[in-house]
């Protein structure tokens, strides 16, 4: 396409998650002109992620949960949306992506296709027993499924596994939960805040198996037999899979962009490609690959801005965690990967107030459990910014 002819096309948005439509919307605020089309995958509802792991303790379906459908998100961004659309390949060279055999030219491209969960082999029977839970649609099905059930196995014992550890207790389910760690959270917490989150959800009712893995899941009859990797044998209804998120990459990748765990981007959020950016979980921003909704709501106002015509870098300031597990309540902000220091624990029972200090004696990240949580405002005043903001001579650099 020549540049007059790409003058006109659309700005391109493909996913319609908070990084997509929250994306679309502040673009908006700045620009009510230029042609926008979002292109998603799935049924294109507006809803909040985060709200997945509280549904059953709120008695929410999936229907609850969606805020707006496809149709009325169009007419409030003044925006074409297609739906149930997979973007099949990236022609960067020639400014346009294929919808099969279809392609639709851009004037910019903006990747925000979020990450997809990992699978787990596991032998037997009844793998489609096994509900991997993150979209809106994803968790309709585990939903229904779930109606009339009581015994749920979680795999994965992570921040995502614990919450929905927490919401299924609530709701009234028998709970499970099978980990190859030693503690949950481990990529999050030191030992101490951890086994309090374990003995708050135990408390509610649920099981822990740390170390091995599912190995084999079987039907026997209307229930189910999961064998872990150490040979114990626990029956159950249903299996949900919280073992981890992966960014998408391999369409770039195919396209030719640089990509590491996520499609890598530069501080204005450009990918390796003229016209291209990368946005949310899909997107490693300078080095970091953050799963959450601060940093990508920062890379949201930076990059509509960026858009219309003014080149901003994004910057992240601390960035703490409220994990949803209100049976004992923690809120973390991890040490940067890599930081040389100490963690230094007080507190009792399930109240712990951890730091983390560098070898310089700042703080570089902190978690708290219980009542400590009260502290987090003070202790963000302490912690250094995770992306600081640039020299003023590299964030006025453009590429083009
Ligand atoms: P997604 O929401 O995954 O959106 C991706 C979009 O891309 C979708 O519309 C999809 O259909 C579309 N798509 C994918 N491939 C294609 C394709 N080829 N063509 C077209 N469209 C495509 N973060 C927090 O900060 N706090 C929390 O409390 C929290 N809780 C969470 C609880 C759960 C259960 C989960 C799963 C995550 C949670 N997170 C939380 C993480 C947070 O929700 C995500 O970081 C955020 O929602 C990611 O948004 P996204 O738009 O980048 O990706």
């Amino acid at each position: 396409m020549n540049d007059t002819n790409s003058k006109h096309a659309p700005l391109v948005i493909i996913g319609t998650g908070l990084a997509g439509y929250n994306l679309a919307r502040e673009f908006r605020k700045l620009d009510s002109e230029t042609p926008l089309l979002l292109i998603t995958a799935d049924d294109g509802r507006s809803y909040s992620k985060p709200m997945l792991s509280t549904g059953f303790a709120m008695n929410k379906d999936a229907d609850a949960l969606g805020m707006t459908v496809a149709g009325p998100m169009a007419i409030q961004l003044n925006a074409e949306i297609r739906t149930h659309t997979r973007v099949t390949r990236l022609e960067p060279e020639k400014r346009r992506v294929w919808i099969g055999s279809e392609p639709v030219p851009y004037r910019d491209l903006v990747i925000a296709w979020g990450a997809q969960t990992i699978e787990v082999p596991v032998a037997g029977d009844a793998q489609d027993a096994i509900f991997p839970i993150n979209d809106l649609l994803d968790y309709g099905r585990f939903r229904e499924a779930a109606q009339g059930k009581r015994r749920v196995l979680i795999l994965g014992a992570g921040l995502i596994g614990c919450e929905f550890a927490n919401d299924l207790l609530q709701g009234g389910y028998d709970v499970a939960l099978v980990a190859p760690c030693e503690q949950v959270m481990p990529s999050l917490l030191p030992v101490e805040p951890a086994a309090a989150v374990q003995r708050g959800l135990e408390s509610l009712g649920a099981r822990f198996y740390l170390g091995p893995v599912l190995e084999r899941l079987e039907r026997h009859g209307a229930s189910l037999v999961a064998t872990l990797s150490d040979g114990q044998r626990l029956d159950c209804d249903l299996v949900v899979s919280a073992v981890g998120l992966r960014p998408r990459v391999e369409l770039a990748a195919a396209a030719g962009l640089s990509v590491n765990r996520g499609i890598s981007v530069d501080r204005h959020l450009r990918t390796s490609a003229q016209h291209v950016y990368a946005l949310g979980d899909c997107a490693e921003v300078d080095g970091l690959n953050l799963l959450y909704v601060m940093p990508l709501m920062s890379g949201v106002r930076a990059l509509a801005r960026t858009l219309t015509g003014q080149l901003t870098p994004v910057t992240y300031g601390p960035m703490p965690i409220t994990v949803k597990t209100p049976v004992c309540p923690l809120v973390v902000s991890p040490p940067a990967t890599g930081s040389v220091g100490n963690w230094q624990v007080e507190g009792e029972g399930n109240d712990l107030k951890a730091l983390f200090h560098g070898c310089d004696g700042r703080l570089l990240g902190y978690a708290l459990t219980g009542s400590a949580v009260k502290e987090r405002l003070a202790l963000n005043k302490q912690l250094p910014p995770v992306l600081a903001e640039l020299p003023q001579v590299l964030s006025l650099k453009s590429r083009d």
